[in-house]
C-alpha cells in the first residue's frame, strides 16, 4: 500500500487518515469494515483516528510513550479550568469564574498549516504536525492581475475625480502600489478544510457565494463542537466536578480569543449572546432604555441593516425618542458632514454598521466614532458584516458596543457577541434575569454579578461559543490581513467582470468596500437570476437584503447579492459571470 504523496500537492488529511486506518486495521487480527454501498474498505474518517492510525509507528519512532494517557486535554491545556485552578478545584458558587487569566490562553500559537483539533504539546503530536507539514507544499502563488495584466484600473479605485487612489490598491499599502503580489495562502488548501464545498447542488460543484447571509464552516470548527459533546461537555461555572471544569474551561477559553482577536482590554468586556440581533437588543433594552428619555435622538445610517433599525423605533415608539439617518450619496457612502449636521446636545447615541450587508460600503467608523462621542453620545457599531473581513481593534475604534454573529466568521450559528466597555456594562443592569447572573437571592432582593455574568443568565450555548473560539483560532492562522487582502483583490476582480455583463446595474459603489457584489440586470427579476444560478450550483442571495430602506434609496426593492469570502475563488467568479452573460444572450 503507499500513499501516494506527492511533494507538489498537498496530502489529503482524510484520505490519510483513511489510509492509515485500513493499513493498520488490516494488521493480523484487525477486521477491515466494508462499505456496503461501494464495497470498497472504508472507515468514517475522523482527525483524531489519525493520530490513533499512527500511534503503532509513533512507537516505534519512540515518539509516543507508553504510558500516555487517553483522557482529553482539555482545551486550553490543562484539566482543570483556570478559575477552579484559581480556586483549588472548589468552585466559589459567590464568585464564579470569568476573569481569571489562564496562562494557558496567554500569547499567540504559532501558525500551523496543518492542525490536529486540540491535541495541545503532545510531543509526539508536535512531531507529527512536523511531519505532515513537509508534505504539505502551497501551490505556485496566485499572481494578482493589476497593471501588467490589465489595461484599465478599475473604476472604483479611483476617487471622485478620476484619479487613482493608492489607498485603495489591494492591501492599501502605498508602498506596493502597482506590485503584483501572491496571497500568502493558497485557496485551494483552504477550501479542503470546508467539507461543504464539496457538496453538488443541481450536478455541478457547489459556488457559495452567500456568505453575507452566512459562512462555512471549516472541519476545525465542526470537530471542535463534536470534540465538545465527546469529551467535555457540562453545564458551566457551577460544579465542581472534571466535566464542569473543562466545559468552563473551554467556554472561558472561548471568551479570551474573542477578546484576543477583536483587541478588547479584557475577558469581562464579551458577552455571549445568540447572534448580532439578540446583541442589539441586549443594548437597546438595557443601556438604552434606562438611560433615554423623551425627546432624546438615536442616529443610524440610511444603511443599516433591519436588525440596527427595528429595536431603536421599538425604544423609541416606548419612550418618545426621535431616530435620524445620516444620509449616504450615489455610490453609497456616509456623507460625513451630513452626519456632523445632525449631532447635537439631544444626541445620545449613534448606531452604525461598519460593513453595509446589502452595498459592502465599508464606513468611516473610527471618525463617525469620534465626531459621536464629541457630541456626547454613546456608540453602538455592528460588526456582523466587517469581522470576517478585516481587522477590528475596539479599543482603536473606541467603540462603546462592537456587536457580531458568530455564523458569518466561519462559527455556528446561535452564538454571538457583544464587546461593551466594562465600566459601562457594570453600571448597566441587567436586560434579562435568572441563573448564572447573580451573586446573592432573596426573596426580596437580588445581587447581580459584574459582567459578563450579569448578561449571560440562565445556560448559554456554551458548546457554540467553543466553536466560535475555533472559528477565531482559523481564520487568525490564516491571518485577516491576509484574508483582507485576498478579499479585496476577488473584488476587484468581480466588479471588472461584473460590469461588463450587458444591462448590469452595481448597486453600492463605494471606493471601500468588502465582500459584497449587488446589482440588478435589466429584463430579469432578481429571483429569476437567483434561481438560474442555483441551477448551476452557484448560491446566491437575491431579495431585500433585511436593508430595505438602502435599496430604496437607490431605487430597487431587491437585488442579487454575490457575496465573497476567502475560500472563493476567480474560477468561481468567472463561472458566474459566463451565466450572467449567457443570460443575456
Ligand atoms: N447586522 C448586519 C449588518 C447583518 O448583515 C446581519 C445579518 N445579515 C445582522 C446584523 C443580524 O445578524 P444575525 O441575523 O446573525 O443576528
Amino acid at each position: 500500500m503507499s500513499t501516494n504523496i506527492n511533494a507538489e500537492e498537498q496530502p489529503d488529511l482524510s484520505a490519510l487518515a483513511n489510509l492509515a486506518n485500513q493499513f493498520f486495521k488490516a494488521l493480523p487480527g484487525q477486521q477491515i469494515k466494508t462499505d456496503p454501498v461501494v464495497g470498497q474498505a472504508h472507515e468514517p474518517v475522523r482527525q483524531d483516528a489519525l493520530v490513533e492510525s499512527y500511534e503503532p509507528w509513533l512507537y516505534d519512532q519512540g515518539l509516543r510513550n507508553n504510558s500516555f494517557d487517553h483522557s482529553p486535554p482539555s482545551a486550553s491545556g490543562v484539566g482543570v479550568s483556570p478559575s477552579a485552578a484559581n480556586q483549588n478545584n472548589a468552585v466559589d458558587l459567590r464568585n464564579p469564574q470569568t476573569s481569571f487569566a489562564d496562562p494557558n490562553l496567554a500569547g499567540p500559537k504559532p501558525a500551523d498549516s496543518v492542525q490536529l483539533p486540540f491535541q495541545e504539546d503532545e510531543p509526539f503530536e508536535t512531531r507529527l504536525k512536523e511531519i505532515l507539514n513537509n508534505v504539505r507544499v502551497s501551490s505556485p502563488a496566485v499572481r494578482i492581475p493589476f497593471d501588467q495584466d490589465t489595461d484599465a484600473p478599475y473604476y472604483f479605485l479611483k476617487n471622485r475625480n478620476g484619479v487613482l487612489n493608492p489607498k485603495n490598491i489591494f492591501d492599501r499599502d502605498a508602498s506596493r502600489v502597482g506590485q503584483p503580489i501572491a496571497p500568502p495562502f493558497d485557496v485551494n488548501l483552504v477550501r479542503n478544510d470546508f467539507p461543504i464545498l464539496r457538496e453538488r447542488v443541481n450536478g455541478r460543484p457547489l459556488i457559495w457565494l452567500d456568505n453575507a447571509a452566512t459562512t462555512q464552516k471549516p472541519q476545525q470548527v465542526i470537530d471542535r463542537i463534536s470534540y465538545f459533546y465527546q469529551h467535555e461537555n457540562s453545564n458551566i461555572h457551577r460544579a465542581a466536578h472534571q466535566l464542569a471544569a473543562r466545559a468552563t474551561d473551554a467556554y472561558e477559553g472561548a471568551r479570551e480569543k474573542v477578546r484576543a482577536f477583536i483587541n478588547a482590554a479584557s475577558v469581562n468586556e464579551i458577552i455571549f449572546v445568540r447572534g448580532a440581533t439578540e446583541a442589539i437588543n441586549l443594548v437597546a433594552k438595557s443601556w438604552s432604555e434606562q438611560n433615554l428619555n423623551a425627546g432624546d435622538e438615536i442616529i443610524v445610517s440610511h444603511l443599516e441593516h433591519h436588525a440596527n433599525i427595528v429595536p431603536w423605533q421599538q425604544l423609541a415608539a416606548k419612550k418618545g425618542l426621535k431616530i435620524k439617518v445620516i444620509p449616504v450619496d450615489d455610490d453609497g457612502q456616509i456623507l460625513l458632514d451630513e452626519y456632523a449636521k445632525l449631532l447635537g446636545p439631544k444626541t445620545k447615541l449613534v448606531a452604525f454598521t461598519q460593513v453595509s450587508n446589502a452595498l459592502g460600503t465599508v464606513t468611516p467608523a473610527s471618525r463617525i466614532t469620534e465626531l459621536a462621542h464629541q457630541a456626547g453620545a454613546k456608540v453602538l457599531i455592528d460588526g456582523a458584516q466587517s469581522v470576517s473581513h478585516m481587522k477590528v481593534d475596539v479599543r482603536a475604534l473606541d467603540a462603546d458596543w462592537f456587536v457580531f454573529s458568530g455564523h458569518k466568521v466561519f462559527g455556528p450559528t446561535g452564538i454571538g457577541v457583544v464587546y461593551g466597555k466594562e465600566a459601562l456594562l457594570n453600571e448597566t443592569q441587567p436586560w434579562q434575569g435568572g441563573g448564572n447572573m447573580i451573586s446573592d437571592v432573596t426573596f426580596e432582593y437580588t445581587q447581580y454579578h459584574k459582567a459578563p455574568s450579569r448578561f449571560e443568565a440562565g445556560t448559554g450555548n456554551i458548546a457554540d461559543a467553543v466553536g466560535l473560539g475555533a472559528a477565531i483560532d482559523y481564520v487568525s492562522r490564516i491571518g485577516i490581513e491576509n484574508i483582507s487582502r485576498y478579499e479585496h483583490y476577488l473584488l476587484i476582480y468581480a466588479t471588472r467582470l461584473l460590469k461588463e455583463v450587458p444591462g448590469i446595474r452595481l448597486i453600492g459603489t463605494a471606493p471601500d468596500k468588502a465582500s459584497v457584489l449587488s446589482f440588478v440586470l435589466a429584463g430579469y427579476k432578481t429571483e429569476e437570476i437567483g434561481a438560474a444560478l442555483n441551477k448551476e450550483g452557484i448560491a446566491v442571495r437575491s431579495g431585500h437584503h433585511c436593508a430595505q430602506p438602502i435599496l430604496r434609496r437607490f431605487g430597487v426593492e431587491s437585488t442579487v447579492r454575490p457575496s465573497l469570502a476567502f475560500y472563493n475563488t476567480r474560477a468561481e467568479i468567472d463561472t458566474l459571470v459566463n451565466i450572467l452573460h449567457r443570460l443575456k444572450k
